[in-house]
């Protein structure tokens, strides 16, 4: 039996509430414990309070957070975190003005990483996931949603579910994307290629998966395909997520709302009706503001009026190669405090405690709370508001899962 005792935290961010996802005011009630203290036994947190209150004897394993903020690691729950090579090449292209559809013209986009990350072994796909891994640790995150959706084969597809199911030490919850694009040999046969993700990959990817994502816009997988996808893995049982209304309003949150989708994410074109559906099904928006940032776009997600009408958002790295490289959530923090008006403690509600939930993990990650899994964060700042004031940086100084060091900046120097 082990025992840990975290003292001498200048804030201990608890996240503690209902056993539910936090909406409009709630979201800025972080139940920060100022000198706070954390008593973790077998990975799990045993007690939290004001440091005199909490009592630790000699067998207690004490880790001085040295006055810094402590508080939940981050749940990322929109990621793509496995693919080879990167698109540092499309990235200078568009920042000397080049649009979308010349860089895809020119072989960019999403097809371009297919291209590498067909080609790379399964080996090479877990040396470059696992420095990614290292970059989300590096960032204060212990769990993330991982997509596939760089395959598109269903050999390809079924070699990256593998390759997210060895990712460590992070926390990982998977989600298979066949659906994220037409790939080239199907250019002109949509409907041929949605034949083979629904009989032929979904069967094969479902026991490796939790989720299924289908990429949702006119031009890409219009509603009535991606309800076909979607309920076919519905049927296998895997819980839904989509990507929809990034590119334009195309029904996509309606949809997600009329199957009971978990989430619905990117939303930056979602207009009035949809938000309302959404609440109705009880949808969770996942907003992607590194996405639009990225891409040098203004067009950011409607994050006040979601909040106004009772959502409870999720915010959320979308790191990939193309459209959101960053793996950072203070970063995102950042942007969506800027540009999307969303302060610092709503962003970190919405980032760890609403985040576990629209995973399904809301009762074991997300707060530090009796009996759930100790995995949290010493971030190098005295007020939580820092971690989206400062940007660019990285805070985190420690980070444990399970109760377990998994990341040292000391260390890592
Ligand atoms: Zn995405």
């Amino acid at each position: 039996m082990s025992v840990l005792g975290i003292l001498n935290c200048s804030e201990l961010v608890t996240l503690a509430g209902p056993a539910r996802p936090r909406v409009g005011a709630e979201l800025r009630e972080l139940q920060v414990i100022p000198d706070g203290a954390m008593l973790i036994r077998d990975g799990r947190v045993e007690r939290v309070g004001p440091r005199r209150e909490i009592e630790m004897d000699a067998a207690t394993q004490v880790i001085d957070a040295g006055g810094r903020v402590v508080m939940p690691g981050f749940v990322d729950a929109h990621t793509h975190p496995v693919f080879a090579g990167n698109r540092a090449d499309e990235f200078e292209k568009r920042a000397e003005g080049a649009s979308d559809p010349e860089i895809a013209a020119a072989g960019g986009g999403i097809r371009s990483t297919v291209r590498r990350t067909r080609a790379a072994s399964e080996a090479e796909l877990l040396a470059a996931a696992s420095r990614h891994a290292d970059w989300f640790l590096r960032n204060g995150t212990t769990t993330i949603e991982a997509k596939s959706g760089y395959g598109l084969s269903v050999s390809d597809e079924l070699k990256l579910l593998r390759v997210i199911a060895k990712i460590r030490p992070l926390r990982v919850v998977p989600t298979f994307l066949g659906a994220h694009e037409v790939p080239a040999e199907y250019h002109g046969r949509r409907e041929e290629y949605l034949k083979l993700v629904i009989e032929e990959m979904l069967p094969r990817a479902a026991p490796l998966s939790k989720f299924c994502d289908v990429f949702c816009e006119p031009r890409v997988f219009p509603v009535d395909d991606a309800r076909r996808v979607l309920e076919a893995a519905k049927r296998r049982g895997l819980g839904l997520r989509m990507h929809a209304d990034q590119l334009e309003n195309g029904g996509g949150a309606r949809l997600a709302a009329e199957l009971g989708a978990a989430t619905a994410d990117h939303l930056e074109h979602t207009d009035a009706p949809g938000i309302a559906a959404l609440h109705d099904a009880h949808v969770q928006p996942v907003l992607l503001p590194g996405a639009v940032y990225a891409l040098g776009s203004r067009n950011y997600p409607a994050a006040r009026a979601m909040i106004a009408a009772g959502l409870a958002i999720v915010l959320a790295t979308d790191f990939n190669p193309g459209t959101s490289p960053t793996p950072s959530m203070p970063m995102i923090l950042s942007i969506a405090a800027t540009q999307m008006k969303i302060a610092p403690a709503e962003g970190i509600s919405a980032s760890t405690i609403n985040a576990a939930f629209s995973l399904g993990l809301g009762a074991e990650v997300g707060s530090l709370e009796p009996g759930k899994r100790a995995d949290f964060a010493i971030h190098d700042c005295g007020d939580h508001r820092e971690l989206a004031y400062f940007f660019g940086m990285e805070t985190a100084q420690e980070v444990y899962i399970d109760g377990r060091l998994v990341y040292s900046k000391q260390h890592a120097a």
